[in-house]
């Protein structure tokens, strides 16, 4: 007999013939005499229309209160949830984020988990329940409920996979895995058995939605083997785990991330302190620089190039402009029509010429490579916004075909 933490998203319970469904994946699993424990989100758009209806009322409405209406999502899924196994003739019990014991930071809206105190949820298994807890929240040291952050829920399966030491940790989704590629996008795009943490890690990082990045964090600091796999097909999905046994792919998968924008400022005295100052304007705002080049100067002037998420574009170059003319720099640009495509894999830690090999694969392609950045298992290069999806293409057919 095993514990199994399963984890289903919005989608996947996002109406009552879907419930049902998970109901049954649910019960199948503990009918083969698993102990299971279910986290699940709110109902398909539920958390964006509960936003929806805050800014209708109050748009600079304090995160507390925030908090507290996009928890009542979650309320709903693991009550009708519930009340589904109910009717296949299991026993189920629905728990909050509070009851299950989940104790987080007091940061509403993107609160940390501190501790799962698992009491509960371990006598509500002893007394033979299902127990069907929900995600994205928990409750702060002063007593105010708390959300995790978009996406939060699969960091909650992760937590509680953690702390009652499960077996497995099933995340059920819209996708059947993690695959080479956007299957929807990349005809070829084949569906990985296995993934490791870090290669995971940088995909959910770069734009893959299939997990949230904390999740995948915690999953490797407490050795959580994770599953990702469909809802609504069975087929099993993609494994995360620590090493992978099979040899190592040298790429494992093609990413897009077309929610960034290029920032240059030019004309930079060449002196040193300056990209220090500059980028400490932007931390100060909260505002996270990716890729950053800066060129060689020449007549005392040099410029610098970074990246950053799309939507805080305004408002770094506000800050910027006003920083530059303190310093005599000439001017600060910017481009939101750009893309980041990267390469991963844990295999081009060993193996040289992976990184020549996507450059021939963009040059065949004809697509201008703009800035270029590494680590020990990624390449990413920042194109033109309107050549990502036939740079993704071209780089998947050079590694795949
Ligand atoms: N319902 C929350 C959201 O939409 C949490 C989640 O889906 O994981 O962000
Ligand atoms: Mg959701």
């Amino acid at each position: 007999m095993s514990l199994i933490v399963q984890k289903f998203g919005g989608s996947s319970v996002a109406d009552a013939e879907r419930v049902m469904n998970v109901a049954s994946i649910v019960t199948d699993t503990y009918a083969k005499g698993n102990d299971v424990v279910v986290v699940v989100s709110a109902q398909g758009d539920t958390t964006d229309d509960l936003i929806d209806k805050a800014n209708e009322i109050n748009p600079k409405a304090s995160k507390r209160e925030k908090d507290m209406l996009l928890a009542a999502g979650e309320q709903i899924s693991i009550s009708l949830l519930a009340m589904a196994i109910e009717k296949l003739g299991y026993h189920a019990v629905s728990l909050l984020g509070w009851q299950a014991g989940f104790e987080t930071s007091s940061a509403h809206t993107s609160a940390r988990i501190k501790r799962v105190d698992a009491s509960r949820i371990k006598r509500e298994i002893d007394k033979k329940n299902i127990v069907i807890v929900a995600g994205f929240q928990g409750l702060s040291k002063y007593g105010d409920i708390t959300t995790l952050g978009r996406g939060g829920s699969d960091t909650s399966a992760v937590a509680i996979a953690a702390a009652m030491h499960a077996d497995l940790c099933q995340i059920f989704t819209d996708v059947e895995g993690v695959y080479t590629a956007d299957p929807r996008k990349v005809k070829n795009a084949m569906k990985l058995s296995e993934i490791s943490y870090d290669e995971m890690l940088e995909l959910a990082t770069l734009g893959a939605q299939v997990l949230n990045n904390r999740s995948v964090e915690m999953a490797k600091k407490y050795n959580i083997e994770l599953e990702v796999l469909s809802s609504l097909k069975k087929a099993s999905g993609t494994i995360v785990k620590e090493k992978s046994k099979m040899e190592k792919m040298l790429i494992s998968s093609v990413a897009k991330d077309t929610d960034v924008a290029r920032i240059s400022v030019t004309g930079i005295p060449n002196v040193p302190g300056l990209a220090f100052k500059l980028f400490t304007k932007l931390s100060a705002k909260d505002i996270n620089v990716d890729i950053i080049l800066q060129s060689i100067g020449h007549d005392g002037k040099k410029d610098i190039t970074f990246t950053i998420a799309k939507d805080r574009v305004d408002e770094a170059v506000e800050c910027l402009k006003a920083y530059v003319e303190t310093i005599g720099a000439n001017e600060v640009l910017y481009d939101d029509t750009v893309a980041k495509v990267s390469i991963v894999g844990a295999g081009m830690e060993s193996h040289a010429g992976v990184a020549a090999k996507m450059f021939e694969a963009l040059y065949d392609a004809q697509i201008n490579i703009q800035m270029i950045s590494t680590s020990e298992i990624k390449v990413s290069v920042l194109i033109d916004a309107a050549d990502a999806d036939k740079a993704v293409s071209a780089i998947h057919a050079k590694f795949f075909d």
